[in-house]
């Protein structure tokens, strides 16, 4: 058996991708082929297993932040002061409790570690730190618009035909669209509006339209619910409160979905921004509700990382478990150990900043500051603006040779892969009713790019094999 797809067949690889759906719009409107990996990523079944059972935790995790207000203001808030993003979002909460149920559909976002990094974790860690141990180095977790649930399904099915014509290894069973879009229906149901339908709250304008395409199109073939498809402007709009429910289009919106609103461009009007207080004002079930959003900021993560206030929303062996996944962050104005002697994070980075990257309060790609970035940026801070950004160890991940297909072209290069794990989650008033993983995604880039975006043409969706 071969183990990459020849030159040749390369043209015939690209036309099957595009006959699966796997499809995204350039930036001039021509519609092509999403970037796609032909070399699926190793993981041990060991590290697959770690990864598969965190999910739960994890979203409990989440459902549990979410319920406590006052943690999330009391970390959010003097960001909140200086930042008019994180300000709007904060002042769309209503007192009433409009709705209690929730339902989260995240993705938990790992690299694997270099092997020589595993057993005495990252720099500056020592062997007994709760960093030791686990291969799984945690990226973030995306609690808002976690992503690609259609086309990494779609990569599967192309990556197992590839496989049945001998032209790849066989890729471990992938579908993380079917219980997405079973999680949605029964939410539409639970919502218990006859005809209730689910808004997919869009960006005006939205390279990776074939994802959402991909789940409105199963949600209507196998529970014949339809969706209503708006940018939040369109909401304030178009729509009404009838009784505390949402009413678009004549239709009552049981679901929410949000695609967008996880970035400041998606309120740049104040029509925007009204369309949010209108869903926030309704019943609608939203996936996620505003708090479940600002849980997943990335503020929040870094405060997790610290052991005694992880430990007040997990148990101790949770915790303990969840630990050995964190990268080593910091706020900007902390004083941390180095070599040298304690020293404060920010003046640390500027003389080491290729061990870290810079992330202020933002989703969605592109925010990031890596290496050289770094010090200049730190320059423009000022005091009063450095607990926006959070400094984050950068993660050393395994490479490994892979044939990346980037719009119609085919190259091997040394790269990296981020591996994702999808969760779904319903609880009622935090209370969980049930709680699973749903399936993967990798995406895989050359070792040398910093950021991860699949339709910013960064990276390449990619399978899993279990390594012999
Ligand atoms: P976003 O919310 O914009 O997706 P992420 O935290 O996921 O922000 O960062 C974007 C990308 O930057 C990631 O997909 C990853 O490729 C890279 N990245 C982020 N944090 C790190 C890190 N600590 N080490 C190495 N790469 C990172
Ligand atoms: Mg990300």
């Amino acid at each position: 058996m071969q183990t990459q797809v020849q030159n040749e067949t390369i043209e015939n690889t690209i036309e099957l991708a595009k006959l699966y759906g796997i499809l995204k719009y350039l930036p001039d409107g021509q519609l092509t082929h999403a970037p796609f990996s032909l070399s699926p990523y190793k993981i041990s079944a060991a590290d697959l297993q770690e990864m598969t059972e965190l999910t739960a935790p994890f979203s409990e995790l989440m459902i549990s932040i979410s319920q406590n207000w006052d943690f999330l203001e009391h970390h959010l808030e003097p960001i909140a002061k200086i930042d008019p993003f994180l300000r709007m979002l904060m002042d769309c909460r209503t007192d009433e409790i409009t709705q209690s149920k929730q339902l989260l559909v995240q993705r938990n976002d790992f690299f694997l570690i270099k092997d020589e990094h595993k057993k005495t974790g990252q720099a500056g860690d020592s062997p007994e730190s709760n960093f030791a141990e686990s291969a799984l180095r945690q990226v973030e977790l995306n609690t808002v618009s976690a992503s690609f649930p259609f086309l990494i399904t779609q990569i599967s099915h192309l990556h197992r035909y590839l496989f049945k014509q001998n032209q790849l290894p066989e890729i471990i069973p992938n579908n993380p669209l079917s219980p997405v879009v079973d999680a949605f229906a029964k939410a539409v149901r639970d919502y218990g509006s006859p005809d209730g339908v689910m808004l997919l709250i869009s960006q005006p304008s939205e390279g990776n339209r074939f994802d959402q395409l991909g789940l409105e199109q199963l949600l209507w073939d196998e529970h014949k619910i339809s969706t209503v498809r708006k940018t939040l402007a369109d909401v304030f709009e178009g729509g009404c409160l009838r009784q505390g429910h949402l009413v678009l289009e004549g239709k009552t919106v049981a679901l929410s979905y949000y695609r967008a609103g996880y970035t400041p461009d998606d309120y740049r009007t104040i029509e925007a921004v009204k369309g949010r207080q209108l869903i926030e004002s309704s019943s609608t079930i939203q996936v996620p509700d505003l708090q479940m959003q600002l849980a997943g900021m990335k503020k929040i993560q870094q405060v997790l990382t610290r052991p005694e206030i992880l430990s007040n929303f997990t148990s101790a062996e949770t915790s303990k478990h969840l630990l050995k996944t964190f990268a080593e962050m910091h706020t900007l104005d902390e004083i941390i150990e180095t070599p040298g002697g304690e020293m404060q994070a920010a003046e640390w980075v500027s003389g080491n900043p290729e061990n870290y990257v810079l992330k202020p309060q933002r989703e969605g790609g592109g925010n990031n500051y890596f290496g050289s970035e770094i010090p200049k940026i730190l320059k423009t801070i000022r005091q009063d603006e450095q607990n926006a950004y959070i400094l984050m160890e950068k993660i050393l991940a395994q490479t490994h040779s892979a044939v990346l297909v980037v719009n119609g072209r085919a190259e091997r290069l040394t790269s990296v892969s981020e591996v994702g794990r999808y969760g779904i989650c319903f609880a009622d008033n935090g209370v969980l009713k049930s709680n699973k993983d749903a399936g993967y995604l990798v995406r895989t880039k050359a070792e040398n790019i910093n950021e991860g975006g699949v339709c910013a043409g960064f990276a390449c969706l990619n399978s899993l094999v279990l390594e012999a």
